[in-house]
Formats: structure tokens, sequence, C-alpha cells
């Protein structure tokens, strides 16, 4: 279901021993770890784009202390996913969504996202799931049809990508961050986002269910710290402190028209 990402060449790609190769003979190593880089030189606009190592780290402690469990509860009943499903997380980061779904409903789990640092996290933390690094703005390298869901977790959008990717039955689930997502840490609320993201999908997709999941948490100073560096903002001058924070989903669920 994986397709060659060597300019327009899009031809299937077969795994032989540690490589998966097109008809054309472009070829793309299997990390160690399990993952596949299907990044193009040209895609990355700096040395290693996407999430860093930090930005990694500092959201798998929130994951670790479990204080996203009511938002994976609520993407797992809003997405409908069950076994037989076979779904693509778009824009997975370390995969604690993706993985932690495959293991409550038995489905399928693939994984895409730019950032090495984040897919190779993913990679040893779910190996029963597919990852790869690849720009999925441009296109998602996958064959038309091939997936039942797709997840789109506070991650970039690419509607005509989705639509082509899924099958005809097919569901989307897109979850937006809530305009009091980390309110404490962002000092005011969020654009809602949610009319202008229903109008980017209605060419393709009907939403059938719309619902808002939040969860709030007491932080120690480190932790917050770590979630600062994850959406990439400064800490306080004086450094950061124990604090209560706000995660809050906005959840789309679409069928394909
Ligand atoms: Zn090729």
């Amino acid at each position: 279901m994986l397709v060659c990402t060597v300019r327009d060449c899009r031809l299937p790609l077969l795994r032989t021993d540690r490589q998966m190769v097109c008809a054309r003979g472009h070829s793309f190593d299997v990390a160690r770890t399990g993952y596949l880089n299907l990044l193009q030189p040209q895609e990355r606009r700096s040395k290693a784009p996407g999430d860093s190592v930090a930005a990694v780290a500092g959201r798998r402690r929130v994951y670790d202390l479990g204080v996203a469990a009511p938002l994976l509860a609520g993407i797992a009943e809003a997405s409908r996913a069950e076994a037989d499903d076979v779904v693509l997380d778009a824009g997975c980061g370390d995969g604690y969504y993706l993985g932690s779904l495959t293991g409550l409903c038995g489905c399928r789990g693939h994984g895409v996202d730019i950032s090495i640092p984040a897919v190779e996290a993913a990679a040893r933390r779910y190996p029963a799931c597919e990852w790869v690094v690849a720009n999925a703005d441009r296109f998602v390298p996958y064959s038309d049809g091939a997936f039942s869901l797709v997840l789109s977790i506070t991650a970039r959008m690419n509607p005509g990508e989705f639509r082509r990717i899924l099958r005809a039955d097919g569901r989307l689930l897109v979850a937006l961050p809530a305009p009091d997502d980390l309110i404490e840490l962002r000092g005011s609320g969020r654009e809602d986002r949610v009319d202008r993201t229903v109008a980017d999908f209605a060419a393709d997709f009907a939403l059938i269910q719309q619902e808002r999941v939040s969860t709030s948490a007491d932080l120690d100073a480190d932790t917050v710290a770590g979630l600062l560096r994850s959406i990439y903002r400064p800490a306080a001058a004086g450094g950061t402190v124990d604090m209560r924070v706000t995660f809050s989903l906005d959840l789309l669920l679409f069928r394909v028209l």
C-alpha cells in the first residue's frame, strides 16, 4: 500500500530484505527500529523538519503521566474504530494516539510524520504498527483507497489526499485544539477552527458527529517546561512553576461523500 515518493513516480513499493523498492529501482532503507524514511531531499526545508527531540520528549512526559487518557478515550469512541479497520494517523507524532488505539481495538495501524525523532520514538514504542517518515503536505504516500479510517490529530490536513487514500465507505476523524487547549500556557484562547475545517473538507466529506473532549491536570514545573518546548513557547522569565493545565480537543467525524 506504500507508494514511491521520488518525484512523480508513485509506483508501489515492495519489501525486500532491509529495503523498500519500486519497479523503477528507487529504493528506501528500513531503519533498524523498523520505520521507513520516504522523505525526499528537496522536501527538507530544514535539516531536521518537524518536531524536535525536545518537543517529542516534552509531549511524551505528559502522555506517560496518563494526562491524555481522557482525550484518547474520546478519540477512540468518536472514531468508531473497530478490529477490521485499517487506520492511518497522518501527522502521528510519537505514535501515542495510534499506538494506543490499535492496542485498544485491535485494528491495523499506520503512522506518517515528517519528524524523524517522532517516528523513531513511535517505532520503538509501538512495533505492532507501521511507521513512515514522509512529507504528507504534498501527497500521502499510500495507494488509493488503502484505509478505512484516517486520523488527523492536531496535525496539518490535506483534504484531497485524505479522500484519495480512503475507501468509498471510509471515515475521517479530525481533532483540532479547542479554544481553551493549553490556555494557561498560551495566555489567551485560541481561534475556534471548527467551521473553517468543516468548510475545508466540504468538497469530499460530510460531518456526521462533533464533540469536545477536555481534561485538566496538575503538572509539576519540569513537565510544564517540557510542554512549553513541545509547543515551541519560551518559558517565563522567572522559570516555570507547578500549574493546572487544560487539554481540550474538538473532535470532528466525517464520512466520505
Ligand atoms: Zn519510484
